[in-house]
């Protein structure tokens, strides 16, 4: 570990104190298996953001400061972006890593769930329920912190083992992207602008200290960003997963089966971000509902597939989409032993959805991105 590593490593946890938040995570208190496994994410997630920091977007304008990626002591479901002292600082709670890891393993682990992948076959299905994880996230924090949670559930087929891993991995990349581009596309500078803290988290759902549609806006654009940073990669992800033995069938052309698998990570991830606080088309919360957020990610694959992928791959992207949904509505549902519940997300693409994200898109339009374009460190705002 070199110097600045270090140096970096002190300023954050003077910052987050600061801040109020939680401290950084010293990984070498931990079991040595765990620490090794942390530090090699969080390495993977610092390559991530250097790649992204030096992309041609961001060099162009050539003012993004060097972005730090941290763990923080908490096992709330949170991450957070702030910039301070010409630097740019990433935090993500050691618990939602350790939810969507425990996640994405039980997934794997049922033998109803993912059939395709793998041999589902030698998988059981005997894993404890998790009753709260439709009715609040407060309550399977609880688990966690009260150590309630049944034995660490790992896939028994080896296909559905490393899929879990890639699945943990997109759903990771997906919220080190998002958080990136809260520094990146000038959010956390708009905040300071407007005489606040240059601090956004994705927890803080009480009455926000600035305009909340202008703060669900910085959340879509955040979401915009990390969804394209997820296409960008769907031919190699493709390329990874067509060397395991899985039965594609109708997912077997280049792009489909790592949109397949990309989609159900970020789908899971926003499943698990479910905050009862918040209904379908509420403009009080810091964050639209996550069934809105999932809408408005579906719309800009869309209109990715539609700008870089020829007519095939379009038609299969609406022959897909609701094979994920239908796929995790069903995950929840058998790892909580409750019924599907298609509900919220039919509303979230029904009228009330619709008005929530037509209000975001005005406020974008006509207060936020004018503003953003002198505080972005990139030269790719959306218009
Ligand atoms: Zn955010």
């Amino acid at each position: 570990m070199d110097e600045t590593q270090v140096e970096l490593e002190v300023l954050f946890d003077k910052f987050n104190k600061a801040n109020g938040l939680s401290k950084r995570l010293d990984s070498s208190f931990l079991d040595p298996d765990i620490q090794v496994w942390l530090d090699s994410i969080k390495k993977v997630g610092q390559k991530w953001i250097n790649n992204w920091a030096n992309s041609r977007q961001t060099k162009t304008k050539g003012t993004m400061p060097y972005v730090h990626l941290d763990f923080v002591e908490s096992m709330k479901i949170d991450a957070f972006a702030y910039e301070a002292d010409g630097y740019g600082f990433i935090g993500i709670d050691v618990g939602l890593i350790l939810l969507l890891n425990d996640f994405f393993n039980r997934l794997l682990s049922s033998c109803d769930i993912l059939e395709n992948i793998g041999n589902p076959s030698v998988e059981t299905n005997s894993s404890a329920p998790l009753p709260y994880l439709t009715i609040g996230l407060n309550s399977y924090i609880m688990l966690y912190e009260k150590g309630l949670l049944p034995e660490k559930i790992i896939p028994k087929d080896e296909t559905r083992r490393k899929y879990a891993t890639i699945l943990f991995q997109l759903a990771i990349r997906f919220i080190v992207a998002h958080e990136l581009a809260h520094i990146r596309n000038g959010h956390c500078q708009f905040k300071n602008s407007q005489g606040r803290k240059s601090f956004i988290s994705e927890l803080s759902l009480s009455k926000h200290s600035i305009n909340n549609l202008t703060q669900q806006a910085l959340e879509m654009d955040a979401d915009a960003w990390a969804t394209v940073q997820g296409m960008t990669i769907l031919k190699g992800l493709n390329d990874q997963i067509n060397n395991m033995p899985i039965s594609w069938d109708k997912y077997s052309n280049p792009v489909v089966g790592g949109m397949f698998t990309w989609i159900i990570a970020v789908y899971s991830y926003f499943r698990l971000s479910d905050q009862e606080l918040s209904e379908v088309g509420d403009i009080c919360t810091s964050h639209p509902h996550q069934a809105v957020r999932q809408s408005m990610v579906m719309s800009t694959i869309y209109s990715y597939l539609e700008r870089e992928f020829d007519e095939k791959e379009l038609e299969y992207y609406f022959e897909i989409l609701p094979d994920c949904i239908k796929e995790i509505e069903k995950a929840i549902s058998i790892l909580t032993h409750n019924e599907i519940d298609t509900r919220t997300i039919e509303k979230a693409l029904g009228l009330r959805g619709r008005r929530n994200l037509d209000l975001i898109l005005n406020q974008w339009k006509t207060v936020i991105r004018p503003q953003l374009e002198t505080l972005t460190y990139a030269i790719d705002l959306v218009p």
